[in-house]
């Protein structure tokens, strides 16, 4: 038994921890994540249909995006090891007025009992915080339905990566708080692909998402060096 067997790294939990209070602070710890939110919900909501679908929010924290997918008309299903970052989700929800279903799971172990559960699946920043990422990307492949859409964001695993995601990001610019991420646990988009045959899934697309420190703006699309979403279909 023990945390490694569920593919947890309990510092990765307890890194947000202090954040708890803080998760739905605009202009706190957690601000890329709300500037990023738009944009990547919009990508979603561009790539599958969000109305009356069960959507899964893997590794949700606080919920920023879980809400945002909610609010497009989506019966959304949250899950995240963090217990503070449950009850920020939670706390936040009541006074947002909508209904989502926040649990305490890993992908693994839902997916024991919810496989092909989920129209849609969605796995955004976590997959860089845990010691297996494949493992969760494989969970994830499961909660989908035959038919259904899945959509992961990570950060690539190069050079460039470590001096704009941990350097940049973290030391110069700020953006994230640091200790954030370790450049080790970065995923490449070939070993994601890869990750995604395996598990019967069609790459649809894959798209950078940037930020410029001129116009303080982040934009989609253009190269996937350093932050990158991806889509996947669930054939079958
Ligand atoms: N997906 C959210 C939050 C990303 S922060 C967003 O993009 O807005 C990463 C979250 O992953 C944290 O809340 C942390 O508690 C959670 N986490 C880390 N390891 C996990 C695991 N193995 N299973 C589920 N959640 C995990």
């Amino acid at each position: 038994m023990g945390l490694q067997r569920h593919n947890i790294d309990p510092m990765e939990i307890d890194k947000f921890k202090p954040l708890a209070s803080r998760w739905w602070d605009p202009n706190g710890e957690l601000k890329a994540l709300h500037d990023i939110n738009p944009l990547r919900v919009r990508y979603i909501a561009e790539r599958t249909d969000l109305t009356g679908k069960r959507v899964l929010d893997v590794g949700c924290g606080g919920g920023i995006l879980s809400e945002a997918l909610a609010a497009r008309g989506a019966e959304v299903t949250g899950i995240d090891m963090g217990e503070a970052a449950l009850w920020a989700a939670r706390n936040h929800m009541q006074r947002s007025g909508l209904a989502i279903d926040y649990r305490r799971s890993t992908a693994e172990a839902l997916s024991a009992s919810a496989a092909a559960g989920f129209d849609v699946v969605v796995c955004f920043e976590l997959l860089e915080h845990v010691p297996a990422p494949a493992s969760v990307f494989d969970a994830c492949a499961r909660l989908a339905k035959p038919g259904g859409d899945l959509f992961f964001a990570t950060l690539n695993r190069n050079l460039k990566s470590y001096l704009f995601a941990v350097i940049g990001a973290e030391y110069i610019l700020g953006l994230v708080p640091r200790g954030t991420h370790a450049h080790r646990r970065f995923i490449k988009p070939s070993e994601m692909a890869a990750w995604g045959q395996t598990g019967g899934l069609r790459l649809e697309d894959l798209t950078g998402l940037h930020f410029n420190p001129l116009t303080k703006k982040y934009t989609l699309g253009g190269n996937l060096h350093v932050n990158y979403l991806a889509h996947f279909h669930k054939t079958g």
